[in-house]
């Protein structure tokens, strides 16, 4: 596996492996990887000739009361893990040479952009696909896996894609779970013992929700027992939202004909601590 740092190197990389017409898979991450990377990286090892996988916290996609100094970092870490999922090359620019002097331009995907994640952290989606747009033009993958685990992220990304024409098979990972359910994120590592262990409230209410409307139960209904499951437990502190849409669309859902495929979506604080997570409930079609 070989580390570049230089955006140039790795333009020179991409453009030269294209050329030999092998296909190119792209992971890209903000590094303290776990086995929710690893999952995407195996799923690209497997379809493809080279894999690229990116570290990169994204200062731009960080709101000013946002973690970014202190999101954690151990990229000796991360390069052992990379090794061992058979990485080709890790790619971990500095934030200096991505965004240098004079730095202006930005993509918005509208309106996916204003609902759920979008609505508590403007300009985040934003940060997001000016960064990955970024990293498909340096690295000019012919594939980029991302995991529903972030599902506006991913439906923005594809959005995006399709919106500029970029030839990239935009490809998702099932979201990987600790034992009790928990969606594995960098960010748990900031949980305390007690918040760690009342964390998978917030899987068991997005499922509470999701057999409701497996009843054929009222949307608002299913919405409010979600809701009530975590307003009673004391270590959420806060719920930014909790929402029920139409999986392809994200267009809130008002019936439970089970039609189409249904996402329920939430984001609660416990703490200082800010944990999203997300069901997807199957149609009929
Ligand atoms: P991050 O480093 O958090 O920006 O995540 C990099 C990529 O890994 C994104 O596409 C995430 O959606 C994906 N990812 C993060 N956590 C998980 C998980 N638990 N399961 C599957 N994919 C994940």
């Amino acid at each position: 596996m070989k580390i570049i740092t230089s955006i140039k190197e790795a333009q020179a990389i991409g453009s030269k492996i294209r050329a030999s017409h092998k296909i190119i898979g792209f992971v890209p991450t903000m590094g303290y990887l776990h086995r929710g990377h690893l999952s995407l990286m195996k799923l690209a090892r497997k379809k493809c000739d080279v894999l690229v996988v990116s570290i990169f916290v994204n200062p731009i996609q960080f709101g000013p009361t946002e973690d970014y100094k202190k999101y954690p970092r151990d990229l000796q870490h991360d390069s052992a893990m990379a090794q061992e999922a058979k990485v080709d090359y890790l790619f971990c620019p500095r934030a200096k040479n991505m965004y240098g002097p004079g730095y202006s331009t930005v993509v918005n995907v509208n309106r996916l952009d204003q609902i759920m994640c979008g609505k508590q952290r403007p300009g985040h989606f934003s940060g997001v696909c000016t960064v990955v747009l970024k990293l498909f033009n340096i690295i000019k993958p012919h594939q980029a896996y991302f995991g529903q685990k972030d599902y506006q992220q991913l439906a923005i990304i594809k959005r995006m894609a399709r919106d500029l024409n970029l030839e990239i098979k935009i490809l998702a990972g099932k979201t990987v779970r600790e034992k009790d359910g928990l969606a594995i994120s960098s960010r748990n590592v900031y949980l305390n013992r007690e918040q760690r262990q009342n964390a998978a409230v917030l899987y068991k209410s997005l499922h509470l929700a999701g057999g409701l409307i497996l009843d054929r139960q009222p949307v608002e209904k299913a919405r409010k027992e979600g809701v009530g499951l975590l307003k009673s437990n004391r270590f959420v502190t806060a719920i930014d939202y909790f929402d029920i849409r139409d999986a392809q669309t994200l267009k809130p859902v008002l019936d439970t004909s089970l039609k189409n495929d249904i996402l329920i979506a939430a984001a609660i604080h416990m703490g200082k601590t800010r944990l999203i997570d997300n069901i997807i409930i199957r149609g009929k079609k």
